[in-house]
């Protein structure tokens, strides 16, 4: 997934200037992720604070580059971006491609790779905001991604090799086969997500879903899949004589859920885990609309790379402020969304959209532009329609 840059591209001539006085290095940049088990526990890693881009654009259009065959580049445009209110970094960028960047930090912000052997050892030359993505994501897959917590410190090697994504080469139609443990992704008959359409439901009456939300800390990490918040506190769903513990919840755009053949901005699933090791995802639809406060709260602190992690204070989190008022859902067994697809999972979506502010749904699409996988066959299933 590393962008190509185009042969035979000429440089301007202001870049090249550039470029011969400033050091050429990587920076740090924004991003957020999508656990490979949703119910994985929190991988503790000190967060790297970095200071979010700052970009100016300086100008533009430059003249037009008069050249042959299919090296014609028509508009050029200049821009410097200023990573860090201290001046941090600083990168050029010409016609889309980071030309040059200078880094003022004495320690690269590198120096976590403890992977370096898995052939991610540098990183990539190029902070345009599709390149900083694409870089995010492969670095969140080397340091997590699909790895369990456990086979990752076991850093065994083979576990880093496989870089699943939400699009391209590595996306999920062929999850299954990037790793033989993947192999559920194309052989499973009870898929997560899945299109409900009523006209196929069960619809009757069906259990109350007991919420026991209490207000919590935790933290929020960027897995390079999604925003993640781990959770540390006590917030219980009880549902089928069970009592479920919210683990984690995440974010997916567009949502990965289809109702009545309408789509969704968002879709934040909470992952919870019962006392047999259960997993129950209630999927919280999400429009543009109001803005909501849980996750502004979320937003704030929003990681600034792959595996940053910034902690939460106990209470800030209310859990009852992501869940709709009218709490009737839908129900069928699914699987996790992303690899290895584990199924078995008790699925429960809610019915009644909540909303997010267009900024909102924009900062998490400026990260995540598209972190959701294709709706799955039902292949018979029965989906429950609580009324
Ligand atoms: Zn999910």
């Amino acid at each position: 997934m590393k962008p190509q840059r185009p042969p035979h591209r000429r440089i301007h001539p202001l870049a090249l200037a550039l470029s011969g006085c400033l050091a050429l290095s990587a920076n740090h940049s924004l991003a957020a992720d999508h656990g490979a088990a949703h119910a994985e526990a929190p991988a503790d890693k000190p967060a790297a604070h970095a200071p979010a881009p700052v970009q100016e654009t300086h100008a533009e259009p430059a003249a037009p580059q008069s050249s042959s065959g299919q090296d014609t580049i028509s508009r050029l445009k200049a821009v410097i971006e200023r990573h860090g209110a201290k001046g941090g970094s600083v990168s050029l960028r010409v016609g889309g491609h980071v030309i040059a960047a200078a880094n003022s930090h004495s320690a690269a912000p590198s120096a976590d790779e403890p992977h370096a052997a898995s052939g991610h050892k540098t990183r990539p030359a190029k902070v345009s905001p599709k390149a900083s993505r694409d870089y995010i994501r492969a670095r969140a897959a080397v340091l997590s991604g699909h790895a369990a917590p456990e086979a990752h410190a076991a850093a065994g090697g083979d576990s880093h090799e496989v870089h699943w994504e939400h699009q391209g080469e590595n996306g999920p139609q062929n999850w299954a086969s990037l790793k033989p443990e993947f192999s559920t992704c194309a052989t499973g008959q009870r898929q997560s997500p899945v299109h409900i359409l009523e006209t196929e439901t069960m619809p009757g009456k069906a259990e109350i879903l007991r919420f026991d939300y209490r207000p919590s800390g935790g933290s929020v990490v960027n897995n390079g899949h999604t925003v993640q918040v781990d959770l540390a506190g006590d917030n219980t769903l009880y549902v089928r004589g069970s009592a479920y513990k919210l683990i984690q919840f995440h974010f997916h755009h567009p949502a990965e859920e289809r109702v009545n053949y309408k789509g969704f901005s968002m879709v934040a699933h909470l992952v919870h885990k019962n006392a047999e090791g259960q997993l129950a995802v209630v999927a919280v639809l999400i429009d543009p609309g109001a803005e909501n406060a849980l996750i502004d709260q979320v937003w704030t602190r929003m990681p600034l790379d792959v595996q940053d992690r910034v902690g939460l204070p106990a209470g800030l989190i209310d859990m009852n402020q992501i869940l709709p008022a009218d709490q009737r859902y839908y129900q069928f067994i699914g699987s996790l969304t992303t690899p290895p697809c584990t199924e078995g999972v008790l699925w429960l979506v809610m019915k009644q959209p909540m909303t997010v502010s267009r900024d909102q749904l924009k900062l998490f699409t400026h990260l995540y532009p598209m972190n959701a996988r294709p709706v799955q066959a039902l292949n018979g299933r029965l989906v429950r329609e609580a009324l």
